[in-house]
């Protein structure tokens, strides 16, 4: 169910009243008039709208949403608080916007911003200086708020429901896409509205390619199989890995598996707010090294989740940002054995003042299937 309630009305206006404060206070540091917003993701973040077609300016006092006529009634039920546009050309709109609002300086999305796009704005508004920004609004959107939490918890919960169905679905002799469709067919009926990503289930040496999604092979019995699904619900993501044996565990399965399941325990233990991310990364990292398995653990530890499946911050070496209260992020590290397997083990963690409180909570022991 998705119907909004007053309630939840009422919320998302305080929400984006919030938002609409912070992103004024990040305008002024970066010394621009206004700040157009490209990105979809970002433009629901500030104004709540749903919609396909979206551009949003933001000056220091006045706030607008310009779509087009499809969105009319959708966007009078879903924002608040801003000035709604309806346009057919948007950079004529935009440019005329811009010049009645006297904007002298306007920032915009550098990494959304194509380089046609960039040229007609600057052709449209020739006394107008196009300032490149990035992250303006990403840096506001790694910290979750109560709804927003509220939101990944739940997509959280009904994801951890699709582990039970792989555990019971994943059989030698299964083909992976079979199984992959059974557990989002009944992912969709319990409530999400898609997937986050394209699921992988990935059986033996597949299970090397850290992103191989389902495909026609056959589980059979002595092989991993990693499962890393997510879910939308309510337009946020979710995502987990869990990775199961089929048949008997052997010495080596219980070897690997241990190491992976260790080094995820170490960066757990060290999310907490105040540590850089980078630091999260080296815990799994340097418990994998030490244990000789380090050349095949080449990706990053994590990755925020909320709106996007991937967003800041970046739980990858060397990475300064510093955790905060609030901030939802993956921990998956993994050990890829190429020609063999591989082992991911992924949780979401949202940082709490005193660490971290997991999202999802699917079992970590190894199970045979
Ligand atoms: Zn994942
Ligand atoms: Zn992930």
């Amino acid at each position: 169910m998705s119907e909004k309630g007053n309630g939840v009305a009422a919320s998302v206006r305080t929400e984006s009243k919030a938002r609409l404060k912070a992103l004024r206070g990040a305008l002024a540091k970066e010394k621009a008039d206004a700040l157009l917003v490209t990105d979809l993701k970002n433009a629901r973040y500030l104004t709540g709208f749903t919609g396909s077609n979206a551009f949003v300016i933001v000056t220091e006092s006045k706030a607008f949403l310009l779509t087009d006529s499809r969105y009319a009634t959708q966007a009078s039920l879903e924002v608040k608080g801003y000035g709604i546009k309806i346009i057919t050309k948007a950079i004529d709109a935009i440019a005329g916007l811009v010049a009645s609002l006297k904007i002298k300086t306007l920032a915009f999305e550098a990494a959304n911003v194509t380089c046609s796009t960039h040229s007609k704005l600057g052709e449209a508004l020739p006394k107008v200086k196009l300032k490149p920004t990035t992250g303006i609004v990403g840096r506001l959107r790694v910290k979750k708020d109560s709804g927003e939490i509220e939101r990944l918890r739940a997509s959280a919960r009904l994801l951890d429901t699709g582990y039970r169905d792989a555990m019971r679905l994943i059989r030698p002799g299964v083909v992976e896409r079979d199984a992959a469709l059974s557990i989002e067919m009944a992912l969709r009926r319990r409530g999400a509205d898609g997937l986050a990503f394209d699921t992988i289930i990935a059986s033996g040496p597949r299970g090397a390619l850290p992103h191989g999604k389902a495909s026609h092979k056959l589980i059979k019995k002595g092989e991993f199989v990693v499962v890393d699904m997510g879910v939308l619900m309510d337009g946020y993501n979710s995502d987990e890995t869990r990775t199961f044996v089929v048949g008997k565990a052997t010495v080596r399965h219980k070897e690997i598996y241990g190491i992976v399941k260790g080094a995820q325990a170490k960066a757990l233990e060290a999310v907490k707010p105040g540590i850089k991310a980078g630091a999260v990364d080296a815990a799994a990292r340097d418990h994998i090294k030490k244990a000789g398995y380090g050349k095949y653990f080449g990706h990053g530890t994590g990755h925020g989740v909320g709106l996007d499946i991937h967003e800041g911050p970046s739980i990858a070496p060397g990475n300064e940002e510093i955790l905060e209260e609030g901030m939802v992020l993956t921990v998956e590290p993994g050990i890829y054995m190429p020609g063999w397997g591989g082992v991911r083990i992924e949780d979401m963690a949202l940082v709490t003042k005193g660490g971290y409180e997991l999202l999802t909570n699917t079992g970590k022991d190894l199970i045979a299937l």
